[in-house]
């Protein structure tokens, strides 16, 4: 299948080379060019499936030119790191109301389903399009991306790992994650800014000729673990299908039936694999998008004014503390009709000047597809204390985010399909403030606070957070944003 870029100016004949490349060379991102269909048969068949077996299905789709069985085998081995060996369980919570666990892998939250999986697609990926150099995969994170690009891309052949995330823009738990890695061929760097200082500083070194020369010199290539990455998206396609297949075969829904999904949103990755999903066939009704304070993404489905000038805020769901979300861009030009020069347009003046806006029929389109909302820091912990009280069910600041978008949409639309909360995160990542929504006194110390949340719940603690205290702090350097350049040439040498 080729892939084009989302600005025209490029254009590949391969999955595996839009994965290898990452980002395409005019800054655009890569999209397939045409999106294969599932049928309401395969989705049948995908019932009787398990996790990994539902994964290769999906993913091939797009991937054609790898081997199926070597696929699946490689889905096998990503998925099988996660709890009980199911990736995506579901959870009922009421007749309409689901939960879909993401959060069961190595690093406790949603991104390890693509992270586990994206070294295989990547060397793979490399092989098949015959790149000899080593890559070197830049990540900007806000959290949750890095340690699970590291855990997942620790001591592979042919590859390192560089991340930068916000000093100020972690949770201490996401924090000490990082900064304890273990790995010859990784590094971590906080940068003095937000997590879109370290996307922008990332993204420059991507599109900068001369660095990426300077590379080439040292026989390295660049590649990327974000959401930009094709490679980063494909995995997560795959989550929606398996939710599904989960429904129909538990008969809550009869196949054909639609189906509405929550996301907790930030980069707008995760959603933007459930649109895909959609485009692919899965029966959904609307797709709803969840923000906390920083609601650029609400204003946007409302108005059609996607404007960043705007103060920034530091919340207690950081994950989604985004103001320009990157794969806005994919959604952007499939609405503009696959217009590159358009979506080219509005991204360069998104970079001049923080904004741009879209047509009144586009926004008609986006209302048809979309419902989009957000939440503030005292509603989304009432959230978390309501939740526990009726359901005895903990959720986790960015999935009660989604929770409390999920209600608005039910009560303002009226809207009566069934409703499916995607939970990015496992409260544990998060003890401190899940633990003063509910109303305990929370220690500073987060493990206290583990423990303590451990103590009201009765749901176990993770062995992943357990086995941190013991870990030794590797890496603690912070650095201006100006010096990304010079710390990435060092760390390749
Ligand atoms: C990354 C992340 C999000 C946001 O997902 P996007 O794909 O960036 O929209 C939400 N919640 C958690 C816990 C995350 O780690």
């Amino acid at each position: 299948m080729k892939f084009i870029s989302t600005r025209g100016g490029s254009q590949v004949d391969s999955a595996a080379k839009a994965i290898s490349k990452g980002l395409a060379n005019d800054g655009g991102l890569f999209v397939p060019q045409t999106f294969p269909t599932v049928s309401l048969e395969d989705l049948n068949n995908l019932c009787k499936m398990d996790y990994a077996e539902r994964a290769c299905f999906v993913i091939h789709k797009f991937l054609e030119e790898y081997d199926y069985n070597d696929l699946l085998t490689a889905c096998k081995n990503s998925y099988s790191k996660f709890e009980e060996n199911d990736a995506a369980p579901l959870v009922k919570l009421d007749d309409k109301c689901f939960i879909l666990e993401l959060f069961h892998g190595p690093t406790l939250a949603f991104k390890d389903i693509a992270l586990t999986l994206l070294p295989y697609l990547l060397r793979k990926g490399c092989d098949l399009c015959g790149v000899k150099e080593e890559v070197l995969i830049l990540v900007a994170t806000s959290g949750d991306t890095g340690k699970a690009a590291l855990e997942g891309f620790k001591d592979a052949q042919g590859i390192k790992v560089m991340v930068f995330y916000p000093s100020e823009g972690v949770s201490d738990m996401q924090k000490l994650q990082m900064c304890t890695q273990e790995g010859g061929n990784v590094n971590v760097v906080a940068i003095k800014g937000n997590f879109d200082d370290c996307q922008t500083a990332v993204k420059k070194i991507f599109t900068d000729k001369n660095i990426n020369d300077m590379l080439l010199k040292n026989n390295v290539v660049l590649s990327s673990a974000n959401s930009m990455n094709f490679g980063r998206l494909v995995p997560q396609v795959s989550y929606y299908f398996s939710a599904y297949a989960d429904l129909v075969a538990s008969e809550e829904i009869k196949l054909g039936d639609k189906v509405n999904f929550v996301v907790p949103t930030g980069n707008f990755g995760n959603i933007l694999a459930g649109y895909y999903a959609k485009q692919m066939g899965l029966p959904i009704d609307k797709l709803i998008c969840a923000s906390n304070s920083n609601n650029v993404l609400t204003e946007f489905f409302v108005s059609g004014t996607y404007d960043a000038n705007r103060e920034f805020f530091k919340t207690i769901s950081p994950s989604m503390d985004i103001l320009i979300s990157s794969n806005l861009e994919r959604l952007i030009f499939e609405l503009s009709g696959r217009d590159t020069s358009l979506t080219k347009a509005r991204m360069d003046e998104l970079k001049t000047s923080g904004k741009y806006k879209i047509s009144n029929n586009e926004l008609k389109t986006l209302e048809k597809e979309f419902y989009a909302n957000f939440t503030d820091e005292i509603d989304c912990k009432e959230t978390i204390k309501d939740v526990f009280e009726e359901y005895g069910y903990v959720l986790d600041t960015h999935t009660s985010v989604a929770y409390s978008v999920a209600q608005d949409f039910i009560i303002q639309t009226n809207n009566q399909n069934p409703v499916v909360i995607l939970s990015t995160a496992s409260p544990y990542k998060f003890s401190h403030d899940v633990l003063s929504a509910i109303n305990e006194k929370a220690p500073l110390d987060a493990f206290k606070c583990a423990d303590k949340l451990f103590e009201i719940t009765a749901m176990d603690i993770p062995k992943q957070i357990l086995e941190l205290k013991q870990k030794e702090k590797r890496f603690t350097k912070v650095i201006e944003k100006t010096q990304t350049v010079d710390v990435v040439l060092d760390f390749i040498k």
